[in-house]
């Protein structure tokens, strides 16, 4: 199956975090995490539309500068989301530089900003134009879990605990598009961006007998189809991808329950394991997961593969032993079941 996200860590598991998710044959990408993020290249981080920071402790948000700086003069709109006190932390950033000629580029740049809080988000817009000085009052809009939502795949947030609020994330698709090849062959027809569209209209359309217009070059006239019967020639539909991101979170029950239901079933989960199962105490007096509790996170959640990062440095060169250690646990929890 030929997967629509590609999710990978910026960093190594010793350095910032932070979830890479181009999407296939798009110019576009998520991130959930702003840390370091110079390894990625200035194309790929144009190419993110999405921010989603899980806190503002720095390992987390610093690669904020260099998103905007890149962003400048462009004809962006940038959406960026995290937990309470993260519009005055965005408004602390911009207020760390000079803008007295922002109001000279000429593309607009917008920055969208939602802070998340259990039952309800508050989202204000900062413009290059208004030198990043917000012209309204945030406004409130209620929050029942689900983020952000397009026709094909939505953005889950929970609210969990880090001795301060700090958001776990999961992307989910709604169903997944795969193209046969043979069915394109038997129609006579050839690959092309009409193909993006006629998956953006499978995701837009509930009827089968809508209309669609394949529009190829200039050479070649466009062709009519209704959708559904497109679709079963050309079409295999199977279920979408599942991606979740925890990171920085306690042991707690509350904890624990949320971030299983919110990453249950998922394809993929990085999930932070920082401390060695010998360290647990230390673990739960820095508010942290070891590798053991992450394990059983993910084997109870029934994910189908864990990555696991975020690891203290006092471990530097015990990769493998941390890895391991994670990796027992999901193989256990997960025969539990
Ligand atoms: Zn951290
Ligand atoms: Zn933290």
């Amino acid at each position: 199956m030929r997967l629509s996200f590609h999710p990978r860590l910026v960093n190594g598991p010793f350095d910032d975090p932070g979830l890479f998710i181009p999407f296939q044959f798009q110019n576009r990408a998520l991130i959930f995490d702003l840390g370091d993020i110079n390894r990625l290249t200035p194309k790929d981080i144009l190419k993110i539309s999405h921010v989603f920071v899980s806190h503002t402790h720095m390992d987390h948000f610093i690669g904020f500068d260099r998103l905007l700086r890149l962003s400048l003069g462009r004809e962006k709109n940038l959406a960026f989301y995290g937990p309470p006190g993260f519009l005055e932390n965005l408004e602390g950033k911009l207020a760390g530089y000079t803008w007295n000629l922002a109001d000279k580029y000429n593309y607009p740049l917008s920055l969208q900003a939602s802070e998340v809080h259990p039952r309800y988000t508050l989202c204000r817009r900062y413009r290059c134009r208004d030198r990043f000085q917000p012209q309204r009052d945030p406004v409130e809009k209620p929050f029942t879990g689900t983020l952000y939502e397009e026709p094909a795949f939505r953005v889950s947030a929970a609210v969990l605990d880090h001795k301060m609020p700090c958001l776990g994330f999961s992307i989910r698709e709604r169903f997944h598009v795969n193209i046969i090849k043979d069915g394109l062959k038997a129609l006579g027809l050839t690959p092309g961006p009409w193909l993006t569209e006629f998956k953006q209209a499978l995701y837009r359309q509930t009827d089968r007998a809508a209309k669609f217009e394949a529009k190829f070059d200039r050479q070649k006239p466009a062709k009519h189809f209704t959708l559904g019967a497109l679709a079963d020639d050309i079409a295999r539909i199977t279920p979408g991808q599942k991606i979740s991101y925890i990171t920085d979170v306690v042991y707690s029950q509350s904890n624990r329950e949320q971030i299983v239901a919110l990453v249950n079933g998922s394809d993929h989960l990085f999930i932070e394991a920082v401390f060695l199962d010998q360290d647990r105490e230390i673990a739960k007096r820095k508010h942290h997961l070891t590798t053991r509790q992450a394990g059983h996170l993910a084997g109870t959640a029934q994910v189908k593969q864990m990555t696991v990062f975020h690891f203290s440095p006092r471990y530097m060169g015990m990769e493998q032993q941390l890895r391991n250690e994670a990796m027992a646990a999901y193989e256990r929890s997960l025969c539990k079941r």
